[in-house]
């Protein structure tokens, strides 16, 4: 059996075009759209008998319509951002029952802000703690801590001796803890929002994930959640094409392991 990756968004919690900018790179995704553009974050793991959607952007009623997601046993946050949890409301009209995989803070915060009672009725909350194993039969996930303030988690997602890990909210410096897990991992998705390393330290950047693939030895190396900020699909696609087993993911891309 394998893992099977949709990503539904990959525009980070911002999106490309961003609201109201006039910078090149989001003129170009509203003139030429297709790869350029990205939905905000989320991404469809489908593990053997359990599919779990990571991330409820905004849009996400749109994107469940556009890729005919028809089935869900899960959904996984992994921050408490609009841009990656705001559409969590859009499933108060989901048929039949959902589990709700949130670390326990986490889940207080999303609750405070967009909990219902509607979902309340259909979501059962599950929630998930740093460094233990959720098993879903011969899969599991573990969770780890990506960022104190505010929360931000990632997954490192086992399917026999498959793994992956998906780290879509990330600054540059990651626990050793978190550099163990991504040993050797078939594949590392992570978020870099930006192309150089960023300043204020709060992202990670594209230069930052290519040193983390080879310092854990990933096999494969696939960036997501990418804004404006950086460069624009094609440009940075070609870039990747310099580097082994490096792929910039973009709406609509699907991957199996
Ligand atoms: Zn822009």
């Amino acid at each position: 059996m394998a893992i099977e990756i949709l990503f539904l968004g990959t525009g980070s919690a911002e999106g490309i075009p961003a609201i109201n900018c006039t910078c090149e790179h989001c003129r170009r995704a509203r003139r030429e759209n297709g790869k350029l553009a990205r939905e905000r974050e989320a991404v469809l793991f489908s593990l053997p008998g359990y599919d779990l959607l990571v991330g409820t952007p905004p849009e996400i009623r749109s994107l469940i319509n556009k890729y005919e997601v028809k089935r869900l046993d899960g959904i996984l946050a992994t921050n408490a951002d609009y841009g990656y949890i705001g559409g969590i409301k859009e499933f108060e009209y989901w048929h039949g029952p959902l589990d709700f995989l949130a670390e326990e803070n986490l889940f207080t915060l999303i609750k405070q802000e967009l909990w219902t009672d509607r979902l309340e009725k259909l979501m059962f909350h599950i929630p998930y703690y740093l460094g233990a194993s959720i098993y879903f039969g011969a899969s599991s996930i573990i969770a780890f801590a990506l960022r104190r303030e505010p929360p931000s988690f990632g997954l490192s997602i086992k399917e026999g001796e498959r793994r992956v890990i998906y780290a879509p909210d990330a600054p540059p410096v990651f626990t050793n803890y978190a550099r163990r897990l991504m040993q050797c991992c078939d594949i590392l998705i992570v978020g870099t929002p930006v192309f150089e390393p960023d300043e204020t330290k709060q992202h990670l950047s594209v230069e930052e994930a290519l040193k983390l693939k080879d310092e854990v030895k990933a096999r494969q190396l696939v960036l997501t959640s990418i804004t404006h900020h950086n460069k624009p699909h094609d440009e940075l696609e070609e870039w990747a094409n310099k580097f082994q087993n490096v792929k910039v993911a973009y709406d609509g891309l699907k991957l199996s392991l």
